[in-house]
């Protein structure tokens, strides 16, 4: 994605009261991402900036909560596929108002938000326990499709793109 200053990821967040903390940008490599998310240091939030087609940002806040386990098991990310030792994800969630109400929506993901290093395995880790066959295009291609899925859902985009 395009090199992004604190000034446009703070700005992909238009109704938030409270702007997200941006962390230091020095030495994020923006070549190998395809959204730019990251976590409170406190670990309860997540955020979510993602470009779309046309050159503009949409941002997300989420829920994080650990799901810690002490049994082995693995987890998968449901943006990215990426197959987890136990620990590896986290919950994301967020509020929706829907015509009944308000729902909560929410995904297992990567723990982290860093699909886009997992897909390309960057994250030092050993790849992920299920390995595939798909190249990294499609992986990209499913990932983008993932998170804009879960934006429309969101009420983030107007359109399922
Ligand atoms: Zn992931």
């Amino acid at each position: 994605m395009q090199p992004l200053v604190a000034e446009q990821l703070r700005g992909a967040f238009p109704l938030e009261k409270r702007k997200p903390v941006v962390p230091n940008l020095q030495s994020v490599d923006w070549t190998v991402l395809d959204y730019f998310g990251w976590v409170h240091p406190a670990g309860h939030r997540g955020y979510l900036v993602m470009p779309l087609a046309n050159g503009e940002l949409r941002g997300l806040v989420l829920r994080r909560s650990q799901t810690t386990s002490r049994r082995r098991r693995y987890e998968m990310c449901s943006w990215c596929n990426h197959v987890h030792r136990t620990n590896g994800t986290a919950m994301f969630s967020t509020l929706v108002r829907g015509t009944d109400g308000r729902v909560t929506i929410g995904n297992a993901m990567c723990r982290n938000l860093d699909c886009s290093l997992r897909i390309r395995n960057l994250c030092g880790d050993p790849p992920g326990y299920m390995g595939e066959t798909i190249d990294l295009e499609s992986k990209v291609q499913r990932l983008q499709a993932a998170v804009y899925q879960f934006l429309y859902r969101a009420d983030v985009l107007s359109d399922p793109i």
